[in-house]
């Protein structure tokens, strides 16, 4: 029976549930969270008694997060999903209005928007208006949704990105909930499909990035599964010397953690270090938590939480809340507690110095002098751009626009470069594009929006934009100089991510930084100079101009933030974005039932959404489709960026109408499942290692011999009965939460993906579309196992469990065979039934038929 007891604040009673006699006061913060989800949802904890005594188990628990949170792109598969369940579920008798989300669902709109026009003040609604040109169809979708659905809420293009609008807007951090009849306080928690969800830790509340498809199954009344999870302690001890921002940081914890193998666990900090930083400091640090390898990055509520929920314009009820709740149960932050923790990691703020990431990983540290040293020192004979010219100098991503000091220190910078007379050279493409539209108002007030204007970095919307790829083309000079030979162009940004290719299809190199220094290098426009000891640029007055003349101190920032931030801009300026005449009058279907079309080249109804589907376990001998290296990120599996109008994908849409000169990103097409599938592994960076010289996207099919487009000879595969697999290397399926990664593969047909190691999202993903996860042995690899087209790998996965031993036998077809047992990568029985049921939403749909029969 749980044990409650009443909490008063600001004149409310509240129940809640009694943590501190638990005996919690060890235990991490983010256990007491979930012991206090627990309780609250009548689970027993007696079983648990040595998790509460010890800090660990091997437990699997239920997780109930009270809301979730999506955005444009990884609502849009869900919502197909959804669409095709509510028809599937009318064809099959049952009521398509009675499947919803039994949860708050908010969908940022924020994924698509491209960067086509910089450096002019007319950017963002130029910008805008091709957004809604390009995505009206998806949009009305969503819209459609937003009225057909209970608890569905769509915040419109031009409301900023989903973690600065989740920190800004709708995080509570404690919530007041009605259960059971009784009004309770409650920790704040979510779930959403972004693995950058857990930024919402820096203010205390718990969040991690879930798949696309593990949050359909919570929007339709499933809690997460998950075992206890291992949790790492960072002690931070220290303060963040002058000058350096909360960007270096947390590359700094990114380049230490990453050294650390976190997968599936939890990382919180703790430690005298936690008081000297912001909300915003620590939301930056927390937002990197995918790129450091964990689930979270979580602070503790204390005294800043409290200021920065005041500071972005909460009711004083509220915050009160907040303080009362965590006080009376443990969850108010201690700076002289050690929770027990699996590991401790010790990271001092005085030594971080000022740091940029790159040029292809987010851990890989450099200074600044040390990016001109890995851009190496040739010249480009001839050409009127630098050999390794900065391309792209953006001011991106939530990461690091939406701690508005951050945004003050490149606007000081930008002030200090107009001032001299300083610009970018025509080369660079300049763009500035805060998380949320309260970024305008501050900087505005602060009079450094004409600043950052005056040096090119005109606001170019509210969005994702470069951070995700959508960076629009290149400027003339740089195409026409590529196309001959002369430059390997650079990107310089403000984001979280820089695999080859990410941040344009024709930049290899990009480096992560703060956005002070993005102006920076902006100004220098060449990435093989050392701004820290060369001249950025000349003065008006003649006198060579270096990083230090440009670098404001705290107090330069401190001074304008104070004048600057106005806890009364955020409900205002939200509320006109959501007011967009673009989205008011925008024309969308409504009824229960979408009412699917043909012709579409944006939805189309998937074939896996069905009230009934086979299990892909069992005892067979599979062809392997794909043989690949480590490393496989879930944009080499599913790409996001531009359609290229000669590939299979962009030909399918092409013979559809569609104009070949713009056919949108992949990332706007997940709601069609004929364009993903012709898009699977495409990147020109992967290698299929099935056999040599085999193109990016293709396989050898077995059958012939031929050179096949994946999707072709999927089909023949299928067509003569014989099942695929996809064997990989270590970290398969790292990067974003793409649910497309996993339903591509299912769409392959693929039975199981033997891998040396997978990604944790991608991993649940697998699962979720009825897809076996199969670790390799330690002693196998995919480079050393010598498959070829016709070899044969045989699987007996009839017996399934959570670790469970799987035998594989591998014949080769030159007669040889290798014998060994691999390990299935399943974390709980629900996963377990989930695979014998042939994925998440046969389960989910079954059952609910089931339900409405009986
Ligand atoms: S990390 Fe980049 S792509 Fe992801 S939500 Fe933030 S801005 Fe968008």
């Amino acid at each position: 029976m749980i044990r409650t007891i009443d909490l008063t604040s600001g004149g409310t009673s509240y129940r809640i549930a009694d943590l501190r006699r638990l005996g919690l006061g060890r235990l991490p913060w983010v256990h007491r969270i979930l012991i206090e989800n627990l309780v609250r949802h009548g689970e027993d904890l007696a079983p648990l008694a040595d998790w509460i005594a010890t800090g660990r188990s091997d437990a699997e628990i239920a997780f109930w997060p009270g809301r979730v949170m999506m955005h444009d792109t990884t609502c849009g598969p869900a919502l197909v999903d959804l669409a095709a369940a509510r028809s599937a579920l009318a064809e099959a008798g049952g009521d398509p209005a009675s499947l919803n989300p039994v949860l708050p669902v908010d969908v940022s709109t924020d994924h698509s928007l491209a960067v086509d026009v910089y450096g002019s003040r007319d950017a963002f609604a130029r910008n805008m208006a091709r957004e809604m040109e390009r995505n009206a169809e998806r949009y009305r979708f969503m819209k459609w949704a937003a009225s057909a659905l209970d608890n569905f809420t769509v915040h419109p293009p031009g409301t900023g990105i989903m973690h600065t609008i989740n920190l800004e807007r709708l995080a509570t951090v404690v919530t007041g909930r009605t259960q059971d009849g009784a009004l309770w306080a409650v920790p704040d928690t979510l779930i959403g499909t972004d693995s950058h969800t857990p930024m919402v830790n820096g203010i205390g509340v718990l969040g991690w990035g879930v798949g696309g498809l593990e949050a359909e199954s919570v929007m339709l009344g499933q809690p997460v599964m998950m075992r206890v999870p291992r949790v790492v302690g960072v002690r931070l001890v220290g303060r963040l010397r002058d000058g350096i921002m909360a960007t270096d940081l947390a590359l700094v914890v990114t380049h230490r953690l990453r050294q650390m193998d976190l997968a599936g666990r939890f990382v919180e900090f703790f430690g005298p270090g936690v008081s000297g930083l912001s909300a915003g400091d620590r939301s930056v640090v927390a937002n990197m938590a995918p790129e450091y390898g964990s689930s979270t990055g979580y602070f503790p509520i204390d005294e800043a939480t409290l200021a920065y929920l005041r500071s972005t314009g909460r009711a004083e009820a509220a915050i009160a809340l907040v303080e009362d709740y965590a006080r009376a149960t443990g969850l108010w932050f201690d700076a002289d507690a050690e929770p027990i923790y699996e590991e401790i990691v010790e990271i001092d703020l005085s030594a971080v110095a000022t740091s940029l990431a790159g040029p292809h990983r987010p851990q890989d540290l450099a200074s600044p002098a040390e990016v001109a040293v890995l851009m190496g020192g040739d010249a480009a004979p001839g050409s009127p751009l630098p050999r390794r010219p900065i391309a792209i100098a953006a001011i991106t991503s939530c990461t690091n626009t939406s701690d508005p000091r951050l945004l003050v220190a490149a606007g000081l910078v930008a002030r200090k470069a107009r001032a001299l007379g300083l610009a970018p050279p025509p080369w660079v493409k300049t763009s500035l594009a805060p998380g949320s539209p309260t970024a305008e108002r501050m900087l505005a007030r602060a009079g450094l929006l004409e600043d950052l204007e005056a040096v090119g970095f005109a606001i170019t919307g509210y969005g994702c934009t470069i951070c995700i790829g959508n960076s629009g083309p290149l400027p003339d000079m740089v195409v026409a100089a590529l196309d001959r030979g002369e430059i390997r162009p650079c990107a310089i940004l403000s984001g979280n991510r820089n695999f080859p290719g990410r941040v344009h299809p024709l930049i290899d190199d990009a480096f992560l930084a703060s956005p002070p220094m993005v102006v920076a290098f902006a100004l220098a426009g060449d990435a093989q100079q050392d701004i820290t000891h060369a001249a950025i640029g000349t003065a008006s007055d003649g006198r060579a101009i270096r990083l230090a003349d440009l670098w404001p101190n705290g107090s330069e920032i401190d001074a304008v933030l104070a004048d600057a931030v106005s806890a009364k801009d955020f409900a205002p300026a939200y509320e006109a974005a959501e007011a967009s005449p673009a989205w008011a009058t925008l024309a969308a279907p409504d009824g229960a039932l979408y009412p699917w079309d043909e012709r579409s080249t944006y939805l189309r109804r998937p074939p896996f959404v069905t009230t009934n589907a086979d299990s892909r376990l069992g005892l067979y001998a599979a062809a392997p489709i794909l043989v690949l290296p480590d490393d496989i990120t879930t944009d080499h599996i599913s790409p996001a960026g531009a359609i290229p109008a000669g590939s299979d994908a962009g030909r399918w849409l092409a013979a559809r109408g569609e104009d070949p000169a713009d056919l949108n990103v992949f990332a706007s097409r997940r709601g069609n499942w004929e364009v993903m599938l012709r898009g699977l592994f495409t990147n020109r960076s992967v290698a299929n290692l099935l056999a040599p010289d085999i193109a990016p996207g293709e396989t050898v099919f077995a059958g012939t011999g031929e050179h096949l487009p994946l999707w072709r000879a999927a089909a023949r595969y299928a067509d003569e009965g014989t099942p695929v697999v996809i064997v990989a290397g270590h970290r398969y399926g790292t990067g974003s939460s793409r649910d497309w990664a996993a339903k591509g593969a299912a769409l392959l047909g693929a039975r199981a993906v033997l891998a040396a190691g997978f990604e944790r999202i991608h991993r649940s993903n697998l699962v979720n579309m009825g897809i076996l996860p199969l670790r390799l042995p330690a002693d196998h690899h995919p480079a050393t196992l010598g498959l070829a087209p016709r070899d044969r790998i045989e699987i007996d996965a009839r017996r399934i469990f959570p670790h469970a031993a799987v035998p594989v036998l591998i014949r080769h077809a030159d007669g040889g065979t290798v014998r060994f047992e691999a390990v299935a990568e399943i974390e709980t029985e629900r996963e377990t039934e989930i695979l014998e049921r042939g994925g998440l939403i046969p389960l989910v749909l079954s059952d609910r038929l089931s339900r409405i029969r009986a």
